[in-house]
Parts: C-alpha cells; sequence; structure tokens
C-alpha cells in the first residue's frame, strides 16, 4: 500500500469520527428522527472504511483503482463532515436568537428587569405553593411632572438608577420586575409585620438620596400599595388587582403604602358601579340642568344665574355631583358629562332670552376639561353659531382645578378671554396659594366659598376671611360672588361689606328651567 492511499483513508476516517461527535450534538439539541438515522449512517460509513482498508490490504488490486476509492471516499466524509457542521452552526445560530428572544419578551429594554409577563409567571407558579407571601405594587410619584420639566431621556435614566438600585438592595430578599411605565412589583416570600417592615425600610433607604441624571438630582418619591397571599386572593390577577387598588388608595390618600382591604375593594367597587351607570345615563339623557339665582346686591334682584347638574334617580332622589364628577373626572367621562352642561346651558339661556333674561349664566368647569384642547376646540365651535354667546357664559373654575394644572389652565383661561368668556374662581379660599393665581391667571370673580359664609357671624377668623377676601377683590378690580347665604343677618353682613353678588338658600335652591321662569321671569314671552 503506498503512502497517499493510507493517509487519505486516515484523513477520511477522522472526518467521520469527527462528523459523529457533532452528530451526536445535534442529536441531543433536536427531537428529530432524521439525525438519529444520519447518526446510524455515519457509523455504517466508518464500518465500510475499515473493511475497505482490510480488503485492500488483503487483496492485491491496481494502484489506481485503490487510490480512486479512497479518493472518493474521502468526498464523502468531507461532505459529511462539513452537512454535519454546518447544520450544527445553523441550529445554535437559531437557538441563540430564540434565546434572545425569549430573554427580550420577558425582559424590559430600558431597566433591563424582568417584565409583567415574566412577573405574572411567576406570580402563577408561587400561588400553587401553600405559603403565604406579599406581593407589592410601586409607582413614582410624579413621573409625569419629572418627564415634562427634564424631558423624556432625563425621566428614562432615572427609571433605570432607580431599577437599578432597588434591584440591587432587595438582592437576596426579592426580585424586582417592572410591570410598565414607573410601575415596579416584587414577591416577598413571607407576609409577617416584620419582614415588611424591613422590606420597607429597604426600599425607603433605596430612594433617600436624590438620584442624579443629566445634571438634574432628582428625589423620588414612592407609593405602595400590598395584597397577602391566601387572605385577599388565591388567584394571580386577583391579587394584582387588589395591590394595584391598594397603590391607588396611597396615591390618592397621600400615604407612602397602603394594605388592601376589603373596604378598598368595596369603594373600587362602587366606583365602577358608578361609572358604568354615568355612562347608561349619558346615554339615556338622564340629566337634568337646575338654575340657581345670583342676585345683585344693589337691588336684590335677578342678576344672572348657576347652572347646576342633577341626576334625579328612580326614587325621586338625586345622587349629589360631588360624588359622579369626581368618578366622571376619573374615568374620562367628564369630557362627555361637561360638553352636555354646556350645550344644555346654551339651550337654556336661547329659551331664558325668549323670556326677557339678560343676564349672565355660569356653568362649572372641571380640572380636566381645562387641560383638553378637544374640549377648548368644542367652545370655540359654539361661538360659531352665536358669536354673543361670550356675553353670556361665565366658566365657574375651583381654586383647586385652577392649581392642578397651572400652565394648562392659563393657556386656556387667556385663549377663551380672547375670545371674550369670562371666569370666575370658585370656592375661593379653599385650595392653596389662591394670591398667586389672582396674579397669574385671567380671573374676573371671585366666589367666596359657602363654608366661610356659612359661619361668619359666629365665627371671627371666617368674617375676617370675607372682609379681607373683599378688599383684595376690590383692589384687583374682581367681582365677589358670596354663595351659601341662608339668612338675612348674613345678607346685612355682606350688604354692609359691599359685596358685589349674592347667592344661596335665602333666595332659592336650585330649581329646574320651568320652575325657574315662572318665579324669576315673565310668563309672557318676548317676541
Ligand atoms: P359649587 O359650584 O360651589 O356649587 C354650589 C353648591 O352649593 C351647589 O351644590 C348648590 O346647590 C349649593 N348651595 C347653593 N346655595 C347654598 C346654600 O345656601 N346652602 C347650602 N348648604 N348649599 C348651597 P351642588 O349642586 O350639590 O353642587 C356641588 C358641587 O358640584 C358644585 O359646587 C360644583 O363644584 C359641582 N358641580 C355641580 N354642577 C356641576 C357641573 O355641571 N359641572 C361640574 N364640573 N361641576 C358641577
Ligand atoms: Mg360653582
Ligand atoms: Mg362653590
Amino acid at each position: 500500500m503506498d503512502n497517499f492511499f493510507s493517509v487519505i483513508i486516515i484523513l477520511g476516517a477522522l472526518l467521520l469520527v469527527a462528523s459523529l461527535k457533532t452528530t451526536f450534538k445535534v442529536c441531543k439539541k433536536t427531537s428529530q428522527r432524521a439525525w438519529s438515522v444520519l447518526l446510524c449512517a455515519i457509523v455504517c460509513f466508518i464500518l465500510g472504511y475499515w473493511w475497505i482498508l482490510y480488503y485492500f490490504s488483503n487483496y492485491d488490486t491496481a494502484p489506481i483503482i485503490r487510490n480512486a476509492v479512497a479518493t472518493i471516499l474521502f468526498g464523502g466524509a468531507g461532505f459529511v463532515f462539513l452537512v454535519v457542521k454546518l447544520s450544527l452552526k445553523s441550529i445554535l445560530k437559531i437557538e441563540q436568537a430564540t434565546q434572545y428572544q425569549k430573554y427580550q419578551t420577558e425582559h424590559d429594554n430600558l431597566t433591563t428587569l424582568p417584565n409583567r409577563n415574566n412577573f405574572f409567571k411567576s406570580l402563577s407558579k408561587q400561588v400553587d405553593y401553600p405559603s403565604s407571601f406579599a406581593l407589592f405594587y410601586i409607582d413614582l410619584n410624579n413621573f409625569k411632572q419629572i418627564n415634562d420639566a427634564f424631558g423624556h431621556q432625563c425621566g428614562d435614566q432615572l427609571l433605570a438608577a432607580f431599577a437599578n438600585k432597588l434591584s440591587k438592595e432587595l438582592c437576596g430578599i426579592a426580585k424586582l420586575y417592572r410591570i410598565g411605565g414607573d410601575e415596579f412589583a416584587f414577591l416577598l416570600n413571607t407576609d409577617t409585620d416584620e419582614s415588611m417592615a424591613h422590606c420597607v425600610n429597604i426600599i425607603n433607604s433605596a430612594v433617600k438620596a436624590p438620584f442624579c441624571t443629566h445634571e438634574q438630582m432628582v428625589k423620588i418619591q414612592l407609593s405602595i400599595g400590598v395584597s397577602r397571599f391566601p387572605d385577599d386572593s388565591r388567584l394571580p390577577d386577583q391579587l394584582l388587582k387588589k395591590a394595584n387598588l391598594a397603590l391607588h388608595e396611597a396615591k390618592k390618600t397621600f400615604q407612602p403604602l397602603v394594605n388592601y382591604s376589603p373596604e378598598i375593594g368595596k369603594r373600587a367597587e362602587d366606583f365602577f358601579d358608578l361609572s358604568v351607570k354615568i355612562k347608561a345615563a349619558l346615554h339615556k339623557g338622564e340629566f337634568e340642568l337646575y338654575l340657581q339665582p345670583i342676585m345683585n346686591s344693589k337691588d336684590i334682584q335677578l342678576h344672572g344665574l348657576e347652572a347646576l347638574i342633577r341626576w334625579p334617580q328612580a326614587d325621586g332622589s338625586f345622587i349629589s355631583p360631588e360624588k359622579f364628577i369626581s368618578v366622571a373626572e376619573r374615568t374620562g367621562l367628564i369630557f362627555v358629562l361637561s360638553k352636555w352642561v354646556v350645550q344644555e346651558a346654551v339651550n337654556h339661556i336661547r329659551k331664558l332670552k325668549l323670556f326677557g333674561f339678560s343676564g349672565t349664566i355660569h356653568v362649572n368647569l372641571s380640572t380636566k376639561d381645562i387641560e383638553s384642547s378637544e374640549f377648548y376646540e368644542f367652545i370655540i365651535s359654539l361661538l360659531t353659531t352665536d358669536p354673543t354667546l361670550s356675553d353670556s357664559l361665565i366658566f365657574e373654575i375651583t381654586e383647586g382645578a385652577m392649581m392642578t394644572n397651572i400652565p394648562a389652565a392659563r393657556k386656556m383661561m387667556q385663549q377663551l378671554s380672547m375670545r371674550g368668556f369670562k371666569f370666575s374662581v370658585d370656592d375661593f379660599g379653599t385650595g392653596f396659594s389662591s394670591l398667586s393665581l389672582l396674579r397669574e391667571l385671567p380671573i374676573n370673580q371671585i366666589k367666596i366659598d359657602q363654608s366661610f359664609i356659612k359661619d361668619m357671624l359666629i365665627n371671627p377668623p371666617d368674617y375676617a376671611i370675607v372682609e379681607s377676601t373683599l378688599f383684595l377683590a376690590s383692589r384687583l378690580n374682581c367681582d365677589v360672588v358670596a354663595e351659601g347665604i341662608e339668612t338675612k343677618e348674613v345678607e346685612q353682613a355682606l350688604l354692609s361689606m359691599n359685596c358685589d353678588y349674592l347667592q344661596g338658600y335665602l333666595y332659592s335652591k336650585p330649581i329646574n328651567i320651568d320652575e325657574f321662569i315662572n318665579v324669576y321671569l315673565s310668563t309672557e314671552k318676548v317676541s
């Protein structure tokens, strides 16, 4: 046997052994039977190699035939080696891509924390075990404002820095997940008061120092809602929902942490029921707009009126606007409701004008209305049908509503006052920094809150507030309406202080339009 034959046969055999090893790896990664068949074929190929080697060693054959057979066999071995090697490479690449995709679907890009899907998987697994645990749901307070003030890039950096810090602090205790936006959650494998308190201390220490992002030092404050397994629920989605409800309660009541309780659940249920009822009531046209007169203090005659929404019930009672307006605000239904109120007020003005009414109608707006450009467009669209409308409408906005978003309030109020509309600060004195509002916003009128009027004759501080508000308003060229007047004595006191306009049960409770026309306007229509 010559050297060429020996070398090529040995190389071919080595290639086959290497292919065998690679095919074995592929077989372990895939469940396809074809690869096991290939594995057997390679083993047969190797046996065939040894048989050929044995044959040519023992039987004399022409070198040219021997070398040709060896070359063909080597080519076959090389082919098998290449196919198997490339297949393994492709399988590994696909495996890597799948793993990456899996990572992406289970992790959050910004913070690299495991995400909501991942959290829900862990939560679902955890409820299969009998041991109790607590679900912590965390939300950053005022994150929207931070984003607005410093920009989204800074907001992102802040989230990443916070996530990094808190997950490090919680290391060994719990795994932190990003649920979405500025919401995070984790499961604490015990719900004893001591371990919960320890955990809260850890969270507090993580946000004690301000975070430095984009050369800004930003202090973070958190709200936390907690639900417990199995006391609050045995179902993963219920536990998450209940922790979320507790979190909302924490935000609403300005508490750092709230544990879920059945009362919180009941309130949420009532809230949901009421929002469904409001939607249906809007659809069925159940709301009515009542009118309460505002009297001119000079002659105690009708000057204007305030439109107040009423929701009559089947049993003859009314649901208080204070109750359903806040629900409408939180569910976004307020836009439809406020548009209905304004449209109905416009209809009322038209009707009242036919009976000789020439005063103004006050309409209450909510915080959300003054933030909405759609609502602004709606008001402007009303002017196209009646350009004199702005002389008849005064918008009442509570001090609190103006304070919630001063830039938005300023923009909307300035734009509307350029179109001739006037603004009145409702419930003046009940919010914070009332005085700076008067400087910053185009305000024409102040309505002193009824809580000051009611007891002004028996409570000297209330009297002093009413007196100084009247003085301040006169210096700022604002009209003043005193609301909630119920007695002649209070009326007299306000007259002696030169209060411009008076409103209260002393004159009339809010009444429907027909009654209003009957009592205050001539029954003869003005032609
Ligand atoms: P508000 O705008 O300050 O309205 C005055 C509230 O005081 C009215 O209660 C009125 O019925 C009541 N009131 C008037 N005079 C007296 C009085 O002499 N004594 C007493 N005890 N109360 C008096 P109402 O109608 O229950 O409305 C409560 C609040 O609900 C309103 O306070 C206003 O903030 C809101 N609201 C009412 N209607 C609307 C509306 O159409 N849209 C919006 N966004 N809010 C509304
Ligand atoms: Mg009002
Ligand atoms: Mg008021």
